[in-house]
């Protein structure tokens, strides 16, 4: 039996199955990257693939450093915000969004 792993979005806080949301890694403590395997180590997170999870996700840098236990700088998360979105937009443009 299937057992469906479930994640929780640090957007909206609704938990969903993790391969309905995207997951981001702080990689090597140097900077935020997604993880469209789910197998890149590091410590993750996992967003709606909704422009509006990420938004509210990203709403200030403080709030991914403290989630991930990271100190990374306002400019390279606010940049990894905008690539998440391009990505999200993309996504929901194919219309494959669950929102
Ligand atoms: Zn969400």
């Amino acid at each position: 039996m299937a057992v469906i792993a479930l994640r929780t979005c640090i957007g909206c806080r609704g938990i969903f199955p993790k391969k309905a949301l995207l997951r981001f890694v702080c990689h090597l403590d140097l900077q935020l990257r997604s993880d469209e395997t789910g197998k890149v180590p590091g410590r993750g997170a996992y967003v709606c693939e909704s422009q509006s999870c990420v938004t509210k996700a990203f709403k200030s840098h403080k709030r991914i450093n403290s989630l991930l236990r990271t100190n990374l700088s306002r400019e390279s998360v606010m940049q990894f915000k905008q690539e998440l979105l391009h990505t999200v937009s993309q996504d929901s443009a194919r219309g494959k969004g669950h929102q």
